[in-house]
């Protein structure tokens, strides 16, 4: 029986470097491991990869960690959670000593060995082969010391690096995005696994704690493709068989260059600033490569665990659309529950609805929620909702200077004087109130329609002395969620303003 058939349990990891915040094509990169991890019903593994002490910060771990859990990706193993296969963080298993032993593994079985060679030389070996066109690529000065003369070396202080010493032959990635890859690994030279200071590098640490960490599946980005190449020359050097790899695209902006800075937000941070809730951005992040078998496009979470399977991952660039994001962002707001949507846009909301009794609030929100693209709209259209006017200055009040709109107004108050002021209402009565609302719309449309006033008039008419513009919330969303008094006075105040424009007009030399 071959046991390399034999099919290992999943177990994906997601392996970001804390040397900046969860970029989004990051947290895609993490996504497809989750995805595909609970697709399998496998382990979804986090490690951390801060080998670059320089650069990483345990600020950035967290802020990583923390915006993971926002986008809700749960890791089963992880520095904070722990596992069978910790340590999680490559600075704690450098302090372990685990890839010291495992490159002293291969310096014994000559699969490596020590360099001496300076960074002076290096740099001039590396002008040399660009000067000459060529690749550079280090040559072997050191490969042939004996175990004695680098022993002697070392005892002399001489500082050295570790080099891994790249066989030749033909080195094929099998990837389940790309399909075959071929590399000669003549291009690639002995390439340094433990620094002179006693760092390890990344194309050796990944592989020693991908074997550790019994990794059957590799998912990230196609800009590793090529370290894809020396990673299996490691494994095969510490007898394991690789773990199966599938390298995605990379996230492009609409001009074709990598998505920076210079096309927007970036940042999974600055995507939840921009008021974008997580169930969009992962849906929207799945979709750039990944092709759901139907036709629906939005889809949860759990509708995106069942579906997902790598085959159906393209190859071809990502073009980050933001259109697209907004149009998913849009409709996942649609589908929160009340209590979930008034917490989503808690940060929002600011002093936007200050005066509003706790009822209002929610019939004022369940109005925005069926128009909201961002949640960052969220003050703004809350002020629509809430806030008065100025008259004189709302610019679509114009088109009321004509006598159906105070007709409509007339109405409107003659409607409203059978309702009492008292409009004190409970949460729970948010819907019979609207409904309220509604018939009272019902009403107010068939005394227009009598009066041969179009349907379009009024409304357009109520909206705009209520909120001075004819775009925004429904009207039965105004009329049950402003406070009575509110209504009743704007309506009047409308009413007299035109009622008096009208007269100057008509007034003789007026
Ligand atoms: N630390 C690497 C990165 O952030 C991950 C490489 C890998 O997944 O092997 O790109």
């Amino acid at each position: 029986m071959n046991l390399s058939l034999v099919p290992r349990p999943v177990r994906v990891r997601f392996a970001p470097s804390p040397t900046g915040t969860l970029h989004i094509g990051s947290a895609r990169t993490a996504l497809y491991n989750y995805l595909y991890a609970r697709h399998q019903e496998g382990s979804f593994i986090l490690r951390i990869e801060d080998t670059d002490a320089a650069r990483s910060t345990s600020a950035f771990e967290q802020s990583i960690l923390k915006d993971l859990a926002w986008l809700g990706l749960d890791w089963d193993e992880g520095p904070d959670r722990g596992g069978d296969c910790g340590p999680y963080r490559q600075s704690e298993r450098v302090q372990a000593g685990i890839y010291s032993q495992a490159a002293g593994r291969l310096l014994d079985e000559r699969k490596a060995y020590r360099c001496f060679c300076s960074q002076e030389r290096l740099e001039q070996l590396k002008q040399e082969c660009l000067d000459r066109g060529e690749m550079p690529k280090y040559d072997r000065r050191c490969a042939g010391l004996s175990p004695d003369e680098a022993q002697a070396k070392l005892a002399a202080g001489e500082p050295a690096t570790i080099r891994f010493r790249v066989p030749e032959t033909e080195i094929v990635v099998n990837d389940l995005i790309h399909g075959h890859t071929k590399f000669s690994s003549d291009v690639l030279g002995d390439f340094i696994i433990i620094r002179s200071d006693g760092g390890v590098a990344y194309n050796f640490a990944v592989v020693v704690d991908d074997i550790q960490m019994a990794i059957s599946h590799v998912i990230r980005g196609e800009d590793h493709l090529t370290n894809t190449a020396r990673q299996l020359l490691v494994f095969r050097a510490l007898g394991q068989e690789p773990p199966v790899y599938a390298h995605h695209s990379l996230i492009l902006g609409p001009d074709g260059g990598k998505l920076s800075k210079r096309h927007g937000a970036t940042s999974v941070g600055e995507f939840r600033q921009a008021g974008y809730l997580p169930e969009a951005i992962i849906n929207y992040l799945a979709l750039l490569s990944w092709k759901p078998s139907g036709d629906q496009e939005n889809l949860s979470r759990s509708e995106m665990v069942r579906d997902f399977e790598i085959y159906r991952v393209s190859r071809s660039p990502a073009i980050f659309d933001i259109q697209k994001l907004n149009w998913l962002n849009g409709l996942h707001i649609r589908d929160l529950d009340r209590e979930a949507f008034h917490a989503a846009i808690g940060p929002f909301r600011n002093q936007a609805a200050a005066g509003a009794t706790g009822a209002q609030l929610a019939v004022a929100e369940k109005a925005i929620q069926t128009s909201l693209v961002t949640l960052a709209e969220t003050e703004a259209r809350l002020k629509e909702f809430f806030d008065d006017y100025n008259i004189e200055a709302a610019e679509d009040f114009a088109e009321l200077l004509e006598p159906q709109s105070l007709r409509v107004l007339e109405l409107a108050v003659a409607e409203l004087a059978g309702l009492s002021t008292d409009q004190g209402f409970a949460v729970t009565e948010v819907e019979p109130q609207i409904a309220a609302a509604r018939e009272l719309v019902a009403r107010l449309k068939l005394k227009c329609r009598e009066g041969q006033i179009p349907a379009k008039r009024m409304y357009r008419t109520l909206r705009i002395a209520l909120t001075g513009r004819s775009s925004g919330p429904e009207l039965p969303f105004l009329l049950a969620g402003l406070a009575r008094d509110t209504v009743r006075l704007r309506l009047t105040r409308a009413h007299s303003y035109i009622a008096a424009r009208l007269a100057e007009k008509t007034e003789p030399g007026g």
